[in-house]
């Protein structure tokens, strides 16, 4: 279809606003006119985070000679035409806004050749206008180079957070299409870095593999195809293989990467009961629907979309995925009491804003989870993974105030796949996770040896506790916070689990520590570490007292 300009009854229907407000929404926009454009394959290069350049190359359809400047106007789009188009669009884009709202916020120039014609057309555009064109040769395709993003506009520049911070953003966009597009081949090279490389060979195993590691990938499940609508396609984790973010669940509607809490929701509550609190799968699902049984011009970057049907669309997913579940193996991990059940009403949470602990005598275990204690004021049962966590958050801060973290060096290093986002955190936290013990060393593409750690932290699964750590300080944050999360993650993954049966003396020396941190009645995670049942609410449910 030839690009045209919309009519402004068109336009006055697409939901307005800016489309371009970091690096990764350039490299969105520009990846998905290349799918759009029919490309099997994809490269992307980026600089400082995408601020100094961004270079998209594909082998699509290309944009023949007489439309190039055309595709620079605003609302000019080859994807849809009338009112009617708006309802069944097939295509990623539709708005024909990208094109001009990147030129207007960098250089742009973009060389590109379709095939009726015989030579490429080269268009270098400065604020939005026309500096240079010619011919030059190239084969079929379009190569676009975004260059000095934001130059003339101060505070979104301001706003933008490191460049490590951007480039884990474009790492994580590239992965999520990947995921979504396994028939092409994306490779994105960051600062001169290989980062992701896929071989478009139509396996989403493969670009799981990829992202995730190899050892996800193995254990991920299918879900099987069925002819019901919509249609739910995919790959989900067995509940043994559980993170602590939700950033690995990956969501497509027509294989358009969306953010949806209904999705969310549907996903996580076919894992009813089967994870810890505080654990989410792994899952990359796909919801195939007519268009018309859609809205995805809800918002300008497209990432929403809502559904015509939305309950048939949960049901659907849920059971799909619960249908997966039921034929995984069990979990290995024994999970306790999931700790969302709320307490009966007589059990009260009291007191967390307390800070002291009374000397508690230890009276016994309570389903290898729990440890039953008296005080003065009645009685106690303590959560023993929470008091563990506790102790050791503090004792993980104490040592890092002192800068005396003490480290265990490993007989065995452990190897880490990381995926390309995990692999941005580290570039820029290695130095700080050294202070905290952690020595980690590059180990081909995309691996580490984890040669040290600090001497607090129980062995155990360490691949996945460094990469539970690395998501929980992806985002930037001040450093105290940023401290806490990392104490947090490895007092976590060191705490006693829930299920293990103790001894006296272990209870005992547990209790004598919870007794002495500054706020023993609450995990790290502000979940509470005990819950009491005063003298007073024992006599009054015996009716010892009136
Ligand atoms: P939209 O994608 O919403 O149509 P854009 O501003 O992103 O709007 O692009 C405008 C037009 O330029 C597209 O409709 C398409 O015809 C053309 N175009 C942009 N990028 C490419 C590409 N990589 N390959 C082929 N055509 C492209
Ligand atoms: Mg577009």
């Amino acid at each position: 279809m030839p690009i045209r300009i919309l009519a402004c009854e068109v336009v006055s229907k697409i939901a307005a606003g800016e489309v371009v407000d970091r690096p990764a929404s350039v490299v969105k926009e520009l990846v998905e006119n290349s799918l759009d454009a029919g490309a099997t394959q994809i490269s992307v290069e980026a600089q400082d985070g995408g601020v100094r350049l961004i270079r998209v190359t594909d082998n699509g359809s290309g944009i023949s000679a007489s439309d190039v400047e055309r595709a620079f106007h605003r609302y000019a789009t080859s994807k849809i035409e009338t009112l009617t188009d708006l309802e069944k669009i097939s295509t990623l884009g539709f708005r024909g806004e990208a094109l001009p709202s990147i030129a207007a916020a960098a250089d742009v120039e973009i060389l590109t050749k379709a095939d009726v014609d015989t030579a490429g057309t080269y268009l270098q555009l400065k604020s939005n206008n026309i500096a240079k064109r010619d011919k030059r040769s190239r084969p079929q395709g379009t190569t676009v180079t975004v260059q000095h993003l934001f130059r003339n506009f101060p505070v979104r520049l301001k706003f933008l957070k490191s460049a490590t911070t951007e480039s884990g953003h474009i790492a994580n966009l590239l992965s999520q299409y990947a995921l979504a597009f396994h028939e092409v081949r994306f490779n994105l090279v960051l600062d001169g870095r290989l980062t992701l490389h896929t071989s478009g060979n139509g396996s989403l195993e493969d670009v799981v593999a990829e992202v995730y590691g190899l050892e996800v990938a193995k254990q991920m499940l299918k879900i099987s195809k069925t002819d019901q609508v919509p249609g739910v396609s995919g790959l989900v984790s067995p509940p043994s293989l559980a993170r602590s973010s939700r950033s690995y669940l990956s969501f497509f509607v027509n294989r358009r990467w969306v953010h949806s809490s209904l999705l969310a929701r549907a996903t996580e509550d076919a894992y009813h009961g089967l994870l810890m609190t505080g654990k989410h799968p792994i899952a990359i699902v796909n919801v195939s629907l007519p268009p018309p049984e859609l809205d995805i011009n809800v918002h300008p970057t497209k990432r929403d979309v809502k559904f015509l049907n939305s309950q048939i669309v949960y049901i659907t997913v849920q059971k799909s995925i619960e249908k997966v579940l039921a034929k995984a193996p069990p979990p290995e991990v024994k999970t306790g009491a999931p700790s969302s059940t709320p307490p009966p009403s007589l059990w009260t949470v009291k007191g967390t804003e307390t800070v002291s602990l009374p000397i508690l005598r230890v009276v016994g275990q309570l389903a290898s989870n729990y440890i039953m204690a008296e005080g003065p004021e009645g009685l106690y049962l303590v959560d023993q993974h929470a008091a563990h966590e506790r102790v050791l958050f503090e004792k993980i801060l104490t040592q890092r105030a002192q800068r005396k973290i003490e480290i265990q060096g490993l007989l065995e290093p452990v190897n880490l796949e990381l995926t390309p986002k995990q692999e941005e955190v580290l570039k820029k936290k290695a130095e700080l996770l050294g202070e905290f013990g952690f020595s980690l060393e590059p180990f081909g593409a995309r691996s580490y040896l984890l040669k040290a750690i600090p001497a607090i932290m129980r062995e155990g699964n360490l691949a996945e506790a460094i990469s539970t750590l690395l998501d929980s300080i992806a985002i930037e944050e001040e450093p105290s916070k940023r401290d806490e999360k990392i104490a947090q993650s490895v007092a976590c993954h060191s705490a006693v689990k829930a299920g293990h049966s103790l001894n006296p003396e272990e209870m005992r020396e547990l209790i004598k520590q919870l007794e002495q941190t500054k706020q023993p009645r609450t995990c790290p995670h502000g979940r509470p570490t005990m819950i009491h049942l005063s003298s007073r609410q024992l006599e009054k449910e015996f009716g010892r007292t009136g």
